[in-house]
């Protein structure tokens, strides 16, 4: 057996055992730590050499995960290593500590994959599994903010639809697409598929609902073009 034949492609990194959630699913048992003090952490010199002896064995990518990999103290180092070392980069995380700060570090890798977890379409449903309150509303500001930092939508609405999702419209199986939900006042809020040119949109304003406006405004003058002369305005 050789490293050609067999080759090492990516490892996960599992970099703390502490989380800032308390999800009733998860398998670590969830060890509790909103201080990020409380339990162990990978050290960066072995993750280092973990990667340096790995690489000649074929290594592209990594996976950081936990526990809550943002919550490990030397985030921002580990990912300057990734970074360092060319490799693909995947981070499973809450959501909670995708700080616009945290979420332009990602965004330095190249085509970095961030997978954020929601377990409903509510608050409600989102923090009885996750166990504290306003983690929903914290997840959703860490995906904006990844979306703000340039990482692009990236669920089929295949992988959507495993969550319930479905689309009014027909879609494209392979298009990249993001959940958007816009607030109704008091009433339950609206939700839509935004897809690549969705993300464009919000590059010149973060607002969904500027992008909804120009979206709808784009649909009536495409509408109009299409009325037949003579048929009035
Ligand atoms: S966010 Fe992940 S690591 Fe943290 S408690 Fe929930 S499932 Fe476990």
């Amino acid at each position: 057996m050789t490293a050609t034949e067999y080759p090492l492609r990516q490892l996960y990194f599992y970099l703390t055992e502490g989380c800032n959630l308390a999800c009733r699913h998860c398998w670590l048992a969830p060890k509790f730590d909103p201080r990020a003090d409380r339990y162990p952490v990978l050290g960066v010199e072995l993750f280092e050499t973990a990667v340096r002896e790995a690489k000649p064995l074929g290594l592209g990518a990594v996976k950081l995960t936990g526990g809550e990999p943002l919550m490990h103290p030397e985030i921002v180092r580990l990912l300057g290593i990734v970074r360092r070392e060319e490799l693909g980069l995947t981070v499973e995380t809450n959501g909670v500590l995708c700080t616009g700060r945290m979420a332009a570090e990602i965004a330095k890798s190249e085509n970095p994959f961030v997978s954020v977890s929601l377990d409903g379409v509510d608050a409600e449903t989102h923090e009885w599994v996750r166990g504290l309150k306003g983690s929903f509303e914290q997840a959703l500001e860490g995906i904006r903010n990844l979306v703000e930092a340039g990482i692009r939508p990236q669920f089929t609405i295949t992988e959507l639809a495993r969550y319930g999702v479905s689309s009014a419209e027909p879609v494209s199986p392979d298009m990249p697409l993001a959940l958007v939900d816009l607030p109704n006042g008091d009433d339950a809020p609206s939700y839509y598929l935004g897809a690549q040119n969705f993300f464009t949109i919000t590059r010149y304003n973060r607002s969904s609902f500027y992008a909804m406006a120009v979206y709808e405004l784009a649909r009536s003058l495409a509408a109009r073009r299409q009325v037949p002369e003579g048929s009035g305005s």
